[in-house]
């Protein structure tokens, strides 16, 4: 189960719910793309190759959903940055 504070959902769900992600089946390796929208509500996928039920991975996805969040963070500060120096 992903576990999220209230407020962090919010902010994932704004920034990634257009967003895809690749997952891969540990069966055959094909890359499935979930959008991040679907992955709120849904704990499994089917791989569009192999067909095997998978479950997703909420942990190791949440790690990731945080690094592309933890990149934006990056991004606006060095924007800021930016908007001092001119
Ligand atoms: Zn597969």
């Amino acid at each position: 189960m992903i576990q999220t504070t209230q407020d962090e959902g919010i902010v994932l769900a704004t920034l990634f719910a257009e967003d895809t992600l690749d997952v891969a089946c540990p069966a055959c390796s094909h890359l499935t793309q979930l959008s991040v929208e679907w992955l709120q509500t849904n704990r499994h996928y089917a791989c569009g190759k192999c067909g095997s039920e998978l479950d997703i991975d909420g942990e190791q996805l949440l790690e990731r959903l945080r690094d592309v969040d933890l990149a934006v963070d990056n991004l606006k500060s060095s924007i800021d940055r930016l908007k001092e120096m001119l």
